[in-house]
């Protein structure tokens, strides 16, 4: 735990980021990505146990989103996510309409969760860029892209405000 980073320190962190000169240049995606809306499936919220129809490229973003929140364990973070269902969704966002994952993050020294809702790896993707002190990340189609150009992901999905 003694590795991770305070909301104070990563604010600093990301703008020092910010002013880095990138080696490389972003590139295009070189693949090109075409989510399969065709198959669903069901996937239980976490709170009351109800199915939910999902397509299948939501449940390969969980399981990508699901490596990275562990990374971001590893590397000493407080950060877990939560599938949850429209109506226990509301519960906690009551302008969300729609099922989804939240995540929650902490600082070290937070004492209380930051709180999103975010199903898209690329979101976590940034963050886990952040806590590796990296200026560049993977994109959905597996471009790079800047850290510099995605604060407002972070600031987002960690509660940091700079
Ligand atoms: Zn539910």
């Amino acid at each position: 735990m003694e590795n991770a980073l305070t909301k104070d320190e990563l604010i600093a962190r990301l703008k020092e980021i910010s002013t880095r000169g990138v080696l490389i240049a972003p590139l295009e995606g070189a693949m090109c990505y075409s989510p399969s809306f065709s198959e669903t499936k069901k996937v239980k919220c976490q709170i009351c146990g109800h199915y939910v129809l999902k397509y299948n490229f939501f449940c390969d973003e969980r399981k990508t989103i699901t490596k990275i929140v562990k990374h971001i364990n590893q590397l000493g973070y407080d950060a877990k996510t939560e599938f949850r269902c429209e109506k226990c969704m509301q519960k906690v966002f009551n302008n969300k309409t729609d099922s989804g994952i939240i995540f929650y993050f902490k600082a070290k020294g937070d004492k209380s969760y930051h709180k999103t809702v975010s199903d898209d790896s690329c979101d976590y993707m940034a963050v886990g860029a952040l806590l590796e002190d990296e200026e560049i990340f993977l994109g959905s189609r597996d471009e790079v892209l800047l850290l510099k150009d995605n604060v407002k992901i972070i600031k987002r999905m960690t509660g940091i405000k700079i």
